[in-house]
């Protein structure tokens, strides 16, 4: 991507490390199957191994209970194919969630959210009291944080809220993982979904973090790699980045308040700019390298493609498969008014972030949103 550009997206993807992309090479060049007894097959073995280690200290867990799988959609759906008979989920939560508790048969009781994006936790005590007789296997789905507002749940508590009402507790922490310090121990859950990608590794490689003792069955059948728990040879060299990227991260912690000083600054600035700009979830905590904001003058995918033509690279909200802006069942769930939902878009930082970035974004947000109000008086 061109130094011209400033890419302001890494909710979406954060762009691959150094450190990722160069474990990756050396890890292509390991010829041998992880399973093969043979020197190769051991040396691959090695990088996985390895790898495991590194992302388990991210979340400071024991490698054992890491279970590699090709993302967090993968993740989540192995979680949710377990046979649930009720799932609790948020409207906040990522799309996988929901479609895949729905695949599978799972009533679902819904979670009520605050207009700040916050899970109510008598919200959850209701939503399972309500439930309670007859009710079987209950998994309760919690993301630490938000991919769009970048709001972050207290999930240890309402995971405990959980337990003690006998529900398994899912923790998506695809978002927070490397951007917060996310502890395996404290938040107890049955099972931690993480994912390379949003962390600086690659694309396609991701992780289970399952509690001591808790296996998971699997979902995709065959050579039973990965304990039993997720068969199909291993994607080595995207584990490896992964590994690399966990470590990264980990380290990069110490960043945040560099992070976060930057995002303020967008913020601020933007503010100045447009003083009539709403920031979306603004009294709860949320990640310090994502705001969202809506600017009632302009549709997102307007400010998106305007933002874009200028050099910066923002969403309107989740990035759909399609690429087609969708509608925000987050901004939904808040109770959110339609002229806040149509016009949010997400700015999201991360570790390859710059003030040169901020600046440009503050230089595009200035060019387009002069224009636009142009047009509006016209
Ligand atoms: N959970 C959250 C909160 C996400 O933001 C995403 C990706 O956008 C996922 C899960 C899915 O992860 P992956 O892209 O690795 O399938």
């Amino acid at each position: 991507m061109s130094d011209l550009r400033a890419y302001l997206d890494h909710n979406a993807s954060s762009p691959l490390r150094p450190e990722a992309r160069a474990a990756m090479l050396a890890a292509l060049e390991a010829s041998g199957n992880p399973s093969s007894v043979h020197a190769e097959g051991r040396a691959a073995r090695a990088i996985v191994e390895a790898a495991r280690v590194q992302v388990a200290t991210l979340v400071g867990a024991l490698p054992e209970n890491v279970v590699f799988t090709s993302g967090g959609t993968e993740s989540i759906n192995t979680v949710l194919a377990q046979g649930h008979d009720l799932v609790a989920i948020a409207g906040i939560e990522h799309d996988s969630v929901r479609q895949a508790a729905r695949s599978h048969g799972a009533r679902i009781a819904e979670l009520p959210v605050s207009v700040d994006g916050l899970i109510d936790p008598d919200g959850l005590d209701r939503a399972l009291d309500g439930n309670d007789r007859g009710r079987g296997r209950v998994l309760v789905a919690l993301q630490l944080a938000n991919n769009e507002t970048g709001v972050v749940q207290d999930a240890a508590r309402l995971a405990e809220r959980a337990r003690s009402r006998g529900a398994q507790v899912l923790v998506d922490a695809v978002q927070a993982a490397g951007k917060l310090p996310v502890d395996a121990a404290s938040l107890a859950a049955d099972a931690i979904v993480l994912s390379a990608h949003k962390l600086g590794g690659p694309k396609g490689a991701g992780a289970i973090v399952v509690r001591n003792g808790f296996a998971v069955e699997r979902l995709l059948h065959g050579g039973g790699q990965e304990r039993g728990q997720r068969s199909g040879t291993e994607n080595v060299a995207g584990i490896a980045g992964f590994g690399a990227a966990a470590t990264a991260a980990l380290r990069d912690l110490a960043d945040m308040p560099r992070i976060e000083q930057l995002r303020d600054r967008l913020v601020d600035g933007l503010r100045q700019l447009t003083p009539d700009t709403i920031l979306v979830g603004a009294s709860a905590p949320r990640l310090p390298n994502t705001a969202m904001i809506a600017w009632s003058e302009a549709k997102a995918e307007t400010l998106v493609m305007a933002l874009d033509l200028e050099g910066v690279a923002v969403s309107a909200g989740a990035a759909c498969s399609s690429g087609k802006v969708g509608k925000s069942a987050t901004l939904e769930a808040m109770g959110l008014p339609p002229s806040i939902r149509e016009s949010a878009i997400r700015v999201s930082l991360g570790w390859s972030t710059t003030e040169q970035d901020i600046e440009r974004f503050l230089t595009a947000w200035a060019r387009v949103s002069e224009r636009l109000e142009k047009r509006r008086v016209a």
